[in-house]
């Protein structure tokens, strides 16, 4: 295999396994899930099963030329289509310099290639590309018509093959040309965590394999074989809800993003306002810089709140997420037995849809933190009701 870190899925794996070897692989392939799922990573691997010079019974051998070439992404007959960025011509002749239309950009794709080599859940997203070029649609049309040199597979990855089809279709009308006619040991693995944004015509031209979310047991297994303690472990694979690529940003941010989480439970239990402003002051930069990590930062508060609401209606502790806090979840528990959690937890989800409708940061954090208050104290105010108000 490529990928030391894949978590196979063996069911998918096997399929396409038995269809190469029965010399039944359909020659357009889709596969779709959740990010992070390791669509990718099979895609890579099934590319280099096919061209490895001695593969076994499960995979590619992983060391064979034609391997360690897929592994750096410069094998000459499997070619990686990703969304680019827009931009003004380079000056030059060469049709790769063309697409990539400047030294930095070429540089930040090299970049990106080479951790996708070494990480199978590696994001694979340059900065300002937001569409598949019609130009990477032409090279592709170009290199299919050219036959191997080695008679090999020539194979073309395009991930995020949703982005064919921004912000026009154009791109994906010229795949569908190639697709419709396909030059022979040819074969294209689109992968996309958004299929539906995909032509149905497209679709109905490929076969498809559904990549689930890894499930949380699995990712706090390996975090805790990696030798991270088991509660940080359990708060990672939470957060990251089945995300791989997530995960190892999470492994990086967690140590911030739950001391972030503390000064908001504590601006919720408190009313010095010099609290609440720090909440605000956390939230607009996050907005800002990174609106991922804010995104993190509202599910881990609402993972804190879930084990409230669990260890309220329970009384046990077998299922919290924050094992460590243990004491601290019984004792505010008790202190507020007229507390409505299910609320609480309601406020902060609707708190995240305002922020991603981009309301007004200062404004939408007090209401959150006087909102939680309120629900902690068990003092629910009654909403007002316009029709009342007519006479
Ligand atoms: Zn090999």
């Amino acid at each position: 295999m490529i990928y030391k870190d894949l978590i196979l899925n063996k069911k998918n794996w096997n399929r396409i396994l038995t269809s190469v070897k029965k010399g039944k692989l359909s020659h357009a392939l889709l596969f779709h899930g959740p990010p992070g799922s390791g669509k990718e990573g099979h895609a890579v691997e099934l590319a280099a099963y096919l061209n490895c010079n001695d593969p076994l019974n499960e995979g590619a051998c992983g060391n064979c030329s034609s391997c360690k070439k897929i592994r750096t992404f410069q094998h000459e007959d499997v070619h990686l289509i990703i969304p680019l960025p827009r931009g003004k011509n380079w000056n030059s002749d060469d049709p790769i310099d063309k697409l990539f239309r400047s030294k930095k950009i070429l540089n930040e794709y090299l970049s990106l290639v080479n951790e996708k080599g070494e990480n199978p859940y590696a994001l694979l997203r340059m900065s300002n590309a937001n569409t598949i070029l019609i130009n990477s649609v032409r090279n592709i049309k170009q290199e299919a018509s050219l036959s191997s040199i080695n008679n090999k597979w020539k194979i073309f990855l395009i991930f995020h093959a949703e982005k064919l089809c921004v912000p026009s279709p154009e791109a994906a009308h010229a795949l569908l040309k190639i697709l419709e006619e396909p030059p022979e040991k040819t074969i294209f693995i689109m992968v996309s965590s958004h299929p539906e944004a995909i032509l149905d015509t497209i679709h109905s031209r490929c076969q498809k394999k559904f990549f689930p979310a890894i499930s949380s047991s699995v990712i706090e297994e390996k975090l805790v074989q990696s030798g991270m303690d088991n509660i940080q472990a359990g708060i990672i694979a939470h957060i990251s809800g089945g995300d791989m690529s997530l995960q190892s940003e999470l492994v990086e941010n967690s140590a911030d993003i739950l001391e972030k989480m503390y000064q908001f439970l504590n601006a919720s239990f408190s009313s010095d306002p010099k609290n609440w402003e720090k909440c605000i002051d956390i939230v607009s930069r996050l907005k800002m810089s990174s609106p991922a990590k804010l995104e993190q930062l509202f599910k881990c508060i609402g993972l804190f709140i879930r084990d409230l609401l669990y260890y309220a209606s329970t009384m046990n502790d077998a299922d919290i997420v924050f094992k460590n806090q243990v004491g601290k979840i019984s004792k505010i528990v008790d202190k507020h037995p007229d507390a409505d959690w299910q609320q609480c937890l309601n406020q902060v989800e609707l708190t995240q849809e305002y922020i991603k409708r981009n309301g007004y940061v200062p404004l939408v954090i007090t209401n959150l933190i006087m909102d939680l208050q309120q629900s902690i104290n068990g003092e629910f105010h009654e909403p007002f009701n316009l029709h009342e108000w007519s006479n």
